[in-house]
């Protein structure tokens, strides 16, 4: 049984948490990390079935040169525990003017992308490339002054500067910006997504983990408790307690346990409206909170192959319609999906052979949808046919090797993460505070405005893509927290 006393109780072992909790406990805090699932990762646990091993669902990260992901592992010493790969190549497919789907130019190993051989891919006009390459280039090297005179603006706004051909939009949004923060550009923070596609242009992306991601969370959370600290798996937080003002603990299923500062991990939504409780925060604090936007959600299929399909290990099928704007959005989000949609693909295999049973594939699909976990059957049918009938197109050999398929959607994403709380929320597939006025310099405060009380992951505390930016913030919280308890000492 775990004592009752710490230093720190984080709630959740997601990226955020698990990278947070095991950096404290490394630091010298009492940390008690407490997880409602059976094991670490939240929105990118590790699954496995039949000989597949696999992330729940499509999950790459970037950057990959000086990826946070291993700053984490070399605090905590445990670089051995895992092995991340990255083999620089992806399968990434643009559907040409003749309608034939076009896979990309791979970069020679340990150089950079050719921009001509991209604008031959993406069949951009010689009297189009000068500006095409501006676009790229002062996107690139933009200085972080500049990144911050963007952060009231959206990315389309920005981009709106430049005379950019619908190829190269189609490009940057679709396999890009898209994936990376599942918000139309049109509502997407310009500072943040610049900030962000300039790591993943100078730094490349594509890393994987071998044995599934959720391999690299539970090891985070494994490292709290070499350091004296306490992992409780399946224990669900129903409150976060409050005296005076100030975080006392937390009281789950499987007891009650107290600690001056708790850091959650389960979303500032459910943290503040439900695990909380409004009564603790003022009235416009719950309202700023309640205004918080998610980012859509994704949804998708995960195809077991009696025979290997691709060699490419992901990649983005997309076409010069597939990029949202909020306005198109809203014409299809309730299950009359676009014609054209992007759809990711990820092969856990063609990053780590142990992945699937010899001979065999599994590929997994994903697509926007609404972040609403509860989507109706027929709507997540309308968007299930659509993302297949675009794999099909692309890969049309590939439904004579299926031996089974499943469909997950948003439903299962919130089961796993966090809980529903406001009216079509819950199944986000990054978090809040994506869009602009939310996103850059205005990201919601990892410090809540109660005493001791902390948020991490993808909420706030950090910037970048998916898991990379729930590690940042993972990172900084663990650094403003160990702040904040050697003060409270001090105090004392
Ligand atoms: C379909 C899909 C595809 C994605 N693709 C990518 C990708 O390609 N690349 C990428 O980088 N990112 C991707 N992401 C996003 C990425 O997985 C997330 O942004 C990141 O994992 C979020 O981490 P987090 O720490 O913010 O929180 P979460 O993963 O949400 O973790 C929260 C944790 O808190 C726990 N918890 C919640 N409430 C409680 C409670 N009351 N008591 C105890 N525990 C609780 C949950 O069980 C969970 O473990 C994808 C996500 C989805 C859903």
């Amino acid at each position: 049984m775990a004592e009752s006393r710490y230093d720190v109780i984080v709630v959740g072992a997601g990226f955020g948490g698990s990278a947070c909790a095991g950096l404290l406990a490394k630091r010298g805090l009492k940390v008690l990390l407490l997880e409602k699932n059976a094991r670490a990762g939240g929105k990118a646990m590790t699954l496995s079935k039949k000989g597949f091993t696999y992330t729940a669902w499509v999950v790459i990260s970037a950057p990959t040169q000086g990826t946070l992901l291993e700053v984490v592992l070399k605090e905590l010493g445990i670089e051995d525990k895992v092995e991340l790969v990255a083999p620089g190549v992806n399968g990434s497919t643009y559907k040409t003017s003749s309608g034939k789907w076009a896979i990309g130019p791979q970069p020679a190993p340990g150089e950079v992308m050719d921009p001509n051989k991209m604008f031959d891919w993406l069949e951009v006009k010689e009297e189009d490339r000068e500006e095409s390459l501006r676009v790229m280039t002062e996107l690139t090297m933009m200085s972080p002054q500049d990144i911050d005179t963007l952060n009231d603006i959206t990315f389309a706004d920005w981009l709106g500067r430049y005379s950019v051909p619908r190829s190269v939009l189609a490009f940057l949004l679709g396999p890009v910006s898209d994936g990376c923060f599942m918000v139309p550009y049109d509502a997407l923070s310009a500072a943040e997504a610049v900030k962000t596609l300039q790591d993943i242009f100078l730094r490349s992306g594509g890393v994987f983990c071998k044995g599934g991601f959720g391999k690299l969370a539970s090891a985070y959370a494994e490292a709290v408790e070499a350091n004296d600290g306490k992992v409780v798996m399946r224990a669900r937080v129903e409150k976060i307690t409050v005296s005076q003002g100030k975080v006392t603990g937390a009281v789950t299923d499987k007891g009650s346990f107290q600690a001056p500062i708790v850091v959650s991990n389960a979303g500032i939504q459910p943290t503040v409206l439900k695990l909380v409780g409004e009564e603790h925060f003022d009235k416009g604090y719950v309202n700023y909170v309640k205004e918080l936007v998610p980012s859509w959600g994704m949804m998708g299929t995960r195809y077991f192959l009696s025979k290997k399909v691709t060699d490419y290990p992901y990649g983005a099928l997309f076409s010069n319609d597939s990029p949202y704007t909020l306005e198109k959005w809203l014409k299809v989000k309730s299950s009359n999906p676009p014609d054209e949609i992007t759809v990711w693909y990820e092969v856990p295999s063609n990053y780590d052979p142990e992945a699937a049973p010899k001979g065999k594939q599994l590929l997994m699909t994903g697509f926007w949808c609404p972040c609403d976990p509860q989507m109706t059957a027929k709507e997540k049918k309308g968007w299930w046919d659509k993302g297949e009938e675009m794999l099909f197109k692309v890969f049309p050999d590939m439904p004579k090797y299926i031996e089974f398929k499943e469909g997950y959607s948003t439903r299962d994403v919130s089961a796993l993460t966090r809980d529903h709380v406001l009216p079509g929320q819950g199944g986000e597939c990054i978090g809040l505070g994506q869009v602009v006025g939310q996103a850059g310099a205005h990201k919601p405060s990892a410090k809540a405005p109660i005493q001791g009380l902390f948020y991490v992951g993808c909420d706030a505390g950090g910037y970048g893509v998916g898991i990379h930016q729930a590690v940042d913030s993972g990172i900084n919280v663990a650094s403003m927290v160990q702040k904040y308890h050697l003060m409270h000492q001090a105090m004392q």
